[in-house]
């Protein structure tokens, strides 16, 4: 099972991969909506370390978690904001107060999450939307049975990887790249790319 400390090296790997990508994640916004989502992303894992390195009483993996879950739904705007912190808070109830995070857990929260995030957001698949990346994710994690959570999560990431190329074939139907019709086309959706590094931050950092 993944314990805090892995969780918490999980998290700061997505952070570093946000801040590496920021510029390229703002240029795909740019393309297909008003460019702000690198800097929305990045305030967000900004603000979760912080929370983490100020605030006492966040432990373990549910409280790694959680305060990416805090600090997407308190602090970020736009859509994404609440968005990321809806299957940012499934996940960290998923993982309950134990020391440990299993593969079982990190399947339901990926799958309460996804569900949470199409009620508030109103999205399907094919709407090219960070839904195209979270679906598959889930649906490898589901998969992935009593898996180690490494292995799990590596197939998530692939799931996820996968949705962000077919985002680039579609033209949005939802959310502000939706203005611009067939002109996104081509253009990967940004919201799914965040999706998939968030899973692929997992490699190297969980076992
Ligand atoms: P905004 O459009 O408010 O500036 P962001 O730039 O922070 O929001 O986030 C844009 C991302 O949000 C998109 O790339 C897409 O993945 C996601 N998104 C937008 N609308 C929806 C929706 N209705 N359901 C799911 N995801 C959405
Ligand atoms: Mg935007
Ligand atoms: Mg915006």
């Amino acid at each position: 099972a993944i314990d805090g400390t892995q969780t918490r090296e999980w998290l700061d790997r997505f952070a570093e991969s946000v801040y590496a990508t920021q510029a390229e994640l703002t240029a795909l916004d740019q393309q297909a909506g008003d460019g702000d989502f690198g800097t929305n992303l990045a305030a967000g894992v900004r603000a979760a370390r912080r929370l983490l390195d100020t605030e006492e009483g966040r432990s373990g993996p549910a409280g790694a978690l959680g305060a990416l879950a805090s600090a997407f739904l308190d602090e970020i705007g736009g859509t994404s904001g609440p968005l990321f912190g809806l299957l940012f808070q499934a996940l960290s109830r998923a993982a309950g107060p134990g020391p440990g995070l299993r593969t079982g857990a990190l399947a339901e929260g990926a799958a309460e999450g996804l569900a949470a995030i199409r009620r508030v957001g109103d999205a399907a698949p094919g709407d090219k939307t960070l839904v195209d990346a979270l679906a598959p994710a889930a649906e490898a994690l589901r998969a992935a049975g009593g898996a180690p959570p490494a292995e799990a999560l590596a197939s998530a990431a692939d799931g996820a990887w996968l949705g962000v190329r077919e985002t680039a074939s579609l033209s949005a139907r939802m959310g502000r790249a939706s203005y611009l019709g067939e002109r996104a086309t081509g253009v990967p959706d940004p919201g799914a790319v965040g999706i998939a590094l968030f899973f692929a931050s997992s490699a190297g950092t969980v076992h």
